[in-house]
């Protein structure tokens, strides 16, 4: 007889997305994980590797430094900040501290997959809202919102369509939903949103106690690698987090090299809008060949091809461009170095204009 694990694990996929496969000659991009193009910069290696001498030794439980350089740079009490081992991290913390069996949920779909595995795992309802255009429907998202909610998730810019809600929309929506309601505002793309009126979750949190901000050093700050994301909150909710947190989860690495980052954010900021600029333009360029391409405020494009979206991921395969399937639906493609885009531009048009 083995131990059973609970039986809501039963609902819970074994979920491993089949990647794309890469070229055996190294010539693949990876354009499946919305990861950075470029490396760490330099500087940030280089505390990488100075970090890296004291691995015998435990990191702090919560990174004090990290917490400290973030609260200033922010402009919040250190108490409203939380770190994790990634924003995944966070959001596991989220579902100990936050839900119990039967809570409900409220996510758009398809949005970010994280979502019905930390619902399920809490052995939570989850209430998916179907996006409109590809874009989040606060009003029907609000809608649903009912006495059993205990969280609504949004993800602003949405993964995987790119696309985005305004300020005055989120407003909208807080409005609408009781204070008693958690709503964690997932902003792991933000640094690549332009949009005028574009949605900024910590002046958001400034006025509304029931909101969470999620940002993440993956993306823009190109530390996917290191695993190191934080969230933002009034004191009581940032606790109850604090208290669910992995003692050390985020690595003595990680917290150097996010500092780093911090102290090279001009930088890093120039090169998101180079990643911004090549976004546009490799929109622009597909579009321009009948290519439909969902506006994006992200370092990502959704091509929403429907049954013609395995058809194509293949081709891009098979052309060293590993992009993320969701088969039946679309093909979401990661903004990669100038080259990578240039050979996305080709094969689309090999796929889909001279086929
Ligand atoms: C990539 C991504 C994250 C970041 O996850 P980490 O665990 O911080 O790497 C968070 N939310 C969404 C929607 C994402 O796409």
């Amino acid at each position: 007889m083995i131990p059973a694990p609970r039986p809501v694990l039963d609902t819970v996929p074994l979920y491993v997305p089949k990647p794309p496969v890469a070229r055996a000659d190294g010539t693949s991009h990876r354009l499946f994980l919305n990861e950075n193009p470029y490396p760490p910069l330099p500087s940030v290696l280089e505390e990488v590797s100075r970090a890296a001498l004291v691995a015998h030794h435990y990191p702090e439980i919560m990174p004090g430094d990290l917490v400290a350089a973030l609260a200033q740079r922010l402009g919040v009490p250190e108490s409203d900040v939380v770190t994790g081992p990634g924003t995944v991290g966070i959001y596991q913390q989220i579902a100990q501290a936050m839900l119990d069996p039967g809570d409900e949920v409220v996510y758009a779909w398809p949005s970010f997959e994280a979502y019905p595995i930390v619902a399920r795992i809490a052995a939570a309802r989850a209430v998916e809202v179907p996006l409109r255009d590809g874009v989040h429907d606060l009003e029907a998202m609000a809608a649903r919102v009912s006495p059993r909610t205990r969280a609504v998730f949004l993800c602003d810019p949405n993964n995987p369509t790119g696309t985005a809600v305004r300020q005055a929309d989120v407003e909208a929506f807080l409005a609408a939903v009781p204070p008693s309601v958690l709503v964690v505002l997932d902003e792991a793309y933000r640094e690549f949103s332009r949009g005028p009126g574009a949605v900024d979750g910590v002046e958001l949190y400034r006025r509304h106690p029931n909101v969470l901000v999620l940002r993440t050093f993956s993306k823009a700050y190109g530390l996917a690698g290191l695993r190191v994301g934080y969230g933002v909150a009034h004191p009581v909710l940032s606790a109850a987090l604090r208290k669910c947190a992995v003692p050390c989860g985020v690595n003595g690495i990680a917290v150097r090299a996010a500092l780093a980052s911090l102290r090279v954010e001009d930088e890093l900021f120039a090169r998101v809008d180079g990643i911004v600029r090549d976004r546009d333009a490799l929109r622009e360029a597909l579009v321009g060949r009948g290519i439909a391409v969902l506006p994006s405020e992200t370092n990502f494009l959704w091509l929403p091809l429907g049954q013609r979206a395995g058809h194509v991921a293949a081709t891009l395969e098979a052309a060293g461009l590993m992009a993320r399937l969701y088969p039946g639906e679309g093909i979401r493609l990661t903004v990669g170095t100038p080259e990578a885009n240039a050979r996305v531009v080709t094969a689309l048009e090999d796929a889909l204009v001279r086929a």
